[in-house]
């Protein structure tokens, strides 16, 4: 069974610069969406891979850099003139949706840090998966990565679906008073690497 199914292709101007957005539908039962700058065939292709966070990219949260990153990474490849933003629908709370990312919040109100809230509630810490993205890099033609990630499991991931990771480009957003607690435990608990 194919991974993706490529469905629409447009040109879409936004605030960062003037992308071509194309649209796929996913065995995983989501529509993701690629953002293209340039020709994205061939090797060492500027990319990220984002994970849908509501609150971060649609309502400008300052509980995680989610947006500041997506807005970064948008940036960053009309700059270089050549490279892909995948956004991954049902990413939202490193894959325990989005429902369920508010309820760890609550329990984040309550003291617990971001890994505990979702451990106390039965759900797993990080459930994001690769295949689909990687399968959506693969249909554009992309054979190898720069991967714009804090995130080594992220590069591991897309690794393990046959598309290669030439390098790790860390993502440097402005640390804020209220996502200070969260980044520092991303990298003392889930392995990122501190982008200074
Ligand atoms: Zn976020």
């Amino acid at each position: 069974m194919m991974l993706v199914e490529r469905v629409g292709d447009a040109r879409l101007p936004t605030v960062h610069g003037e992308f071509r957005v194309v649209s796929y539908r996913a065995h995983d039962g989501h529509e993701h969406l690629a953002i293209v700058e340039g020709d994205p065939t061939g090797t060492s292709v500027l990319a990220r891979v984002h994970s849908e966070c509501m609150t971060g990219d649609a309502l400008g949260s300052l509980k995680c850099d989610c947006g500041d990153q997506l807005a970064h990474a948008l940036r960053a490849i009309a700059v270089e003139g050549r490279g892909v933003v995948v956004y991954m629908r049902g990413h939202e709370g490193r894959g325990i949706g989005l429902a369920n990312k508010i309820k760890a919040y609550e329990l984040q109100d309550g003291g617990l840090d971001t890994v505990d809230a979702n451990t106390v509630q039965g759900l797993p810490v990080d459930a994001r998966q690769y295949d689909v993205a990687a399968a959506i890099l693969g249909d554009l033609g992309v054979e190898s990565v720069r991967l714009m990630s804090n995130n080594p499991v992220k590069a591991t991931g897309l690794v393990e679906h046959g598309i290669v990771v030439d390098a790790l480009v860390p993502l440097v957003v402005p640390s804020r008073p209220e996502s200070e607690h969260y980044l520092r435990t991303k990298i003392d608990r889930l392995g990122h690497v501190a982008a200074t």
